[in-house]
């Protein structure tokens, strides 16, 4: 082992310290022991076998399910100047045969390969030939049935563990529940592991739910401010995508759906355009995401509810990769709560026992939606970890509800479905019921004889989606429960029966006003020109990386990332040292990327003009900049206004700070070999005046000044 693992981390990836568990990960790794790692989607998984890799003599060997998953790390490794491959279809057998070369002749630091082919003869025969660092078992939880993705091929990868004795497995998963947990480290037959847990907090997603009404309108609005950023809709149905896909375009936007009915080569195109921020907006059901490797997902909306927390917690998990705010708005509706509800009545009559299980989930999930608490407690409280703060980053905590006495409006539903259950001998609904209170003409109310109830119409100044609203919440404080097999009735409970006779008091919820919550939101707070500035930056960067990814062909994110940008646009780096130490930025980068944004900040910095003069090292980034274009001390002297000897010290040190930069063929043949001479007897002197003189003032200053950087560094580098 050469480098720690905090050196790697710095010079492979640019980034300064390692995140909560990654330390301890790698610990175990290069300690040669087997771990079970938990964290969530983007907590920064990867890094615990990569860092490793690049330690450790040998190869890494990750098994992935997907190979999109892998083509994309792969991708973002090479653009990292990082040996790395991946075996798929995609590859003849000749390029197989290259990749095999190369790990025989330990070229490779980390190969990805399916569970698939790690398991043929001829692969595991392979390995066995090979110097293998550690394997890494990426979606561990493919291994266990009680896993939301179970995958066959999985369940063989045992025989890995049981054939390599000596090298560590690392076994990465983004899923909580304990079962699958215990169940992968046993299908795994994991040595003596030790299983890591990270905090399931996500703080930089902010948490939102509105009632579903009105959706498109609201996305409209919600979109307003965000034009260019990527997102995705989740829908529940394939049609849905399509339907929702045209809405967004008939309003302007660049949206496209997803779904599993598309054949392959759409589906990779479609998701290809979205990690490459050509379509910023995708419609999807939840086939979409496993497998999407894209940081800057900077918000996720369901269009319906999905129907558990897990899920919901996953699909909102792709937002916000990069450690960014980023945003996530549920729609709510009962009707998708009665959606389930249905199809969980199957479920529970072939099954009781998992149809319970299911119907609890649901009503977690639910119990989320309608909080007046916290909801990033209820989420962190479901995954056991417990939370006693309200976050101040969710809707609830934005905007404390207001509880109103809301006894009259309970005693009105109650009274109306006691008053029907009696004089009518029926059941009703939640729709029947807001129609009964608002005095609706409905003819199959009439022919009931409900309008003859004395409640008929008590309820009429109020919206129907707000009574639809407060029934809920009635329900939810468990005045109502719901007869499944009478058509979802709603009955009243003993704590209806008191509510009715007044024992029991009631707090409602006042029903949020959609349009008034939204004007509330994103207040901006006046933004400093330092800021305005930034944010100009950031876009500027981001076509300079749309430019460098489209001609390279690779994506965007692989080069840097929104995290990156956003730091160079607050930072401006001008100088490669200042670039260096922008998180994200490798040595490996910088070399490679790192000249065409600085070229952007500097060229848009002079387009800008007078207002950033005071930014450290413009003058000189100014030159720089001319000096890309024309070469020539002269011009550029005449450009910027200033003296041919202004602009060679400017060059001058520009060379010092390693600008990519050849003074010494600025300088005439014929000086150049006079002054090198000069130096080499004399050394640098104090003055260079002294050497003006000594030249009889034939070699002009500027050379001079020149000269002396390059002697000065040629110097530096023998010493070296
Ligand atoms: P996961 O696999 O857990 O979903 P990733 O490994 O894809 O997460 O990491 C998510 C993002 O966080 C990536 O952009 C990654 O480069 C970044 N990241 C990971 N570790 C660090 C770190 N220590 N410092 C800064 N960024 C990090
Ligand atoms: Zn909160």
């Amino acid at each position: 082992m050469t480098q720690s693992a905090k050196e790697v981390l710095h010079k492979y990836f640019g980034y300064d310290s390692f995140r909560p568990l990654q330390q301890e990960a790698i610990a175990q790794v290069i300690a040669k022991k087997d771990t079970l790692l938990l964290m969530p989607t983007g907590g920064g998984k990867s890094l615990c076998y990569q860092v490793p890799a690049l330690m450790l003599e040998g190869l890494c060997v990750v098994i992935s399910p997907l190979l999109a998953l892998m083509h994309d790390q792969v991708e973002a490794l090479k653009a990292g100047g990082i040996a790395a491959e991946y075996l798929g279809s995609h590859l003849s057998s000749a390029e197989e045969g290259q990749i095999k070369q190369a790990a025989q002749a330990g070229q490779l630091k980390i190969l990805y390969i399916s569970p698939e082919k790690a398991m043929q003869t001829d692969w595991f025969y392979f390995f066995t030939t090979l110097n293998i660092s550690l394997f890494a078992i990426d979606e561990a939880h493919c291994v266990s049935t009680w896993g939301h993705h179970f995958r066959p091929e999985y369940a063989q990868l045992h025989r890995l563990r049981n054939q390599f004795i000596d090298i560590p497995f690392l076994a990465l998963t983004a899923t909580a529940d304990r079962t699958t947990r215990e169940d992968i480290l046993q299908q795994l037959q994991l040595k003596e592991p030790q299983t890591l847990i990270s905090s399931f907090d996500r703080p930089n997603l902010s948490l939102k739910v509105l009632p579903a009404q009105k959706r498109i309108e609201v996305i409209d609005k919600f979109l307003e401010d965000r034009k260019d950023e990527a997102g995705i809709i989740y829908c529940r149905s394939r049609n849905e995508t399509e339907q929702i896909t045209q809405k967004l375009q008939r309003l302007g936007y660049q949206a496209d759906y997803y779904h599993a009915g598309l054949d392959y080569a759409q589906r990779k195109l479609k998701q290809k355009y979205f990690t490459q921020d050509k379509t910023p907006i995708i419609c999807a059901t939840v086939a979409f995401g496993m497998g999407i490797d894209k940081p800057n997902v900077r918000w996720v909306i369901h269009y319906n509810m999905p129907k558990n927390i897990e899920s919901f917690y996953q699909e909102i998990g792709r937002a916000g990769r990069d450690g960014l705010a980023a945003e996530t708005l549920l729609f709510y509706s009962y009707a998708d709560v009665i959606f389930y509800e249905k199809l969980l009545q199957e479920e529970i009559q072939a099954n009781p026992q998992q149809g319970e299980v299911l119907k609890s989930k649901l009503e977690q999930l639910q119990q989320y939606a309608e909080a007046s608490f916290c909801r990033r407690q209820i989420l962190l409280n479901y995954f056991n970890e417990s939370s006693d703060k309200p976050c101040g980053n969710c809707d609830v905590c934005e905007n404390p509800p207001n509880y109103f006495d809301g006894k009259i409006l309970a005693q009105k539903a109650l009274s109306a479905v006691y008053r029907i259950q009696r004089e009518c001998q029926s059941y009703v609904n939640l729709d029947m019921l807001v129609d009964v209170l608002r005095g609706s003409k409905r003819q199959d109310l009439r022919d009931k004889n409900f309008h003859k109830i004395k409640t008929y119409g008590s309820g009429a100044d109020i919206s129907r989606n707000e009574w639809r609203d407060y029934i809920a919440q009635m329900r939810q404080l468990g005045i109502f429960e719901i007869a499944y097999q009478h058509s979802h009735a709603l009955i009243p409970t003993e704590t209806g029966r008191k509510v009715l006779s007044g024992e029991k008091q009631v707090d409602l919820v006042a029903v949020r006003d959609v349009v008034l919550r939204q004007k509330n939101e994103r207040k901006k707070a006046q933004r400093s020109k330092r800021e305005i500035l930034a944010d100009k930056i950031f876009d500027k960067l981001k076509q300079v990386r749309t430019q460098i990814a489209t001609k390279q062909n690779i994506s965007p994110q692989s080069i840097f990332s929104d995290a990156t940008l956003q730091e160079m646009a607050e930072k401006i780096p001008l100088r490669a040292v200042d670039m260096r130490r922008v998180t994200g930025v490798s040595d490996f980068k910088l070399k490679d990327f790192g000249k065409p944004f600085a070229v952007a900040m500097i060229t848009f910095l002079q387009e800008e003009g007078e207002e950033f003069k005071n930014l450290k090292g413009k003058t000189l980034l100014l030159t720089w900049a001319h000096f890309t274009k024309s070469k020539s001390l002269e011009e550029v002297a005449i450009q910027r206004k200033l003296t041919e000897t202004t602009i060679a010290s400017h060059l001058a040190t520009l060379y010092q700070m390693d600008y990519p930069l050849e003074v010494e063929k600025l300088i005439p043949k014929e000086h150049r070999h006079k002054l090198m001479a000069y130096f080499k007897s004399y050394g640098l002197p104090e003055d260079l005046r002294t050497v003006m003189e000594y030249f009889n003032e034939e070699i002009p200053f500027p050379y001079i000044r020149l000269a002396q950087a390059y002697f000065q560094k040629q110097d530096r580098t023998l010493e070296e």
